[in-house]
């Protein structure tokens, strides 16, 4: 039922808003029906096909109720096709093209695309393993800590972790937005997103040797070589940068940890795309929703 899907069995499969309603039926209700209300295990038909009412409490509940699709603002079928276009597509996609691709507009393709990039949010308790090399970058900017001081007022600076598998190539990688470049930011921003068992290592920037000062047994400073030692991480920061810019053009500082986190999620399931589709169905099904005043900002709406 939750197999991988590409795109033509996409189509093939959802071809209408019901056949939308039907599988989130069977997210929700497949292994049984219980009540939200009273946890009441039975229930009768209820005021269309995919609300169930409560047999006890007489609750209605739709499919969509304490779910991320709650109150959604377009047809189901156009949210699962972005949902499809989001996850299948290796790099993603800009909320300009999505919204033209599905016929809604912009504004609420990005809203959309934002209660998605919601679910894809890093899990803190899967920390990285193993041999990790860890670096900051500041995307959007040429400069660097090295070079252009460590004032990070109106710029966003990124913290990239990356396991290095034994062959030289990239494991699974984490990404946190960091607020500055001090030992204590950076400490908690490591353990974070790396287990405490993981040999950490990074160039030897002072904060990182203030780090291992202070008792951090697993990090390694190290001399750069002129980025020869780090080239496996550089490049992982130089394709999520070209990424930012490429997919998004103007992307806004203010939603560059969703971004980052929406990275993240596609890169670490990358062995596994085709089914990310379901995997973010199921999350989607299974959190609460988020209200889109919250998501919303005063900022403009980035592509
Ligand atoms: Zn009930």
């Amino acid at each position: 039922m939750f197999r991988s899907i590409n795109a033509i069995e996409f189509n093939k499969r959802f071809c209408d808003n019901e056949s939308c309603y039907q599988y989130l039926i069977a997210w929700k209700w497949g292994k049984g029906y219980s009540c939200s209300r009273c946890g009441c295990g039975e229930s009768i038909k209820g005021r269309t096909y995919y609300h169930r009412r409560c047999k006890q409490c007489r609750y209605d509940e739709s499919v969509t109720a304490n779910t991320v699709f709650h109150d959604l603002k377009m047809p189901l079928l156009k949210a699962f096709h972005m949902v499809f276009r989001l996850t299948a597509k290796k790099k993603g996609m800009s909320t300009t093209e999505l919204g033209a691709e599905v016929g809604v507009q912009q504004k609420t393709a990005w809203l959309f695309k934002r209660k998605v990039q919601v679910v894809m949010k890093q899990d803190n308790h899967k920390k990285l393993k193993g041999n990790v090399d860890a670096d900051e970058t500041l995307p959007g900017f040429h400069t660097d800590r090295k070079h252009g001081g460590r004032n990070l007022e109106e710029r966003e600076a990124l913290l990239v972790a990356a396991e290095i598998l034994p062959d030289g190539r990239t494991g699974n990688l984490r990404i946190q937005h960091i607020e500055n470049f001090q030992a204590l930011t950076l400490k908690y921003a490591l353990r974070d997103m790396i287990s405490q068992q993981a040999a950490i290592r990074t160039d030897d920037y002072t904060s990182y040797h203030t780090i291992q000062q202070d008792g951090m047994a697993n990090i390694n400073p190290e001399r750069s070589q002129q980025g020869k030692a780090f080239e496996e991480i550089h490049r992982q920061i130089m394709q999520f940068k070209n990424w930012l810019v490429g997919i998004h053009h103007k992307w806004s500082a203010q939603h560059l940890f969703a971004y980052a986190d929406e990275y993240v999620f596609r890169f670490n399931k990358r062995n596994n795309r085709k089914g990310i589709f379901h995997s973010v169905i199921s999350r989607m099904m299974h959190q609460v929703p988020h209200p889109y005043p919250v998501i919303k900002t005063s900022c403009a709406y980035s592509t």
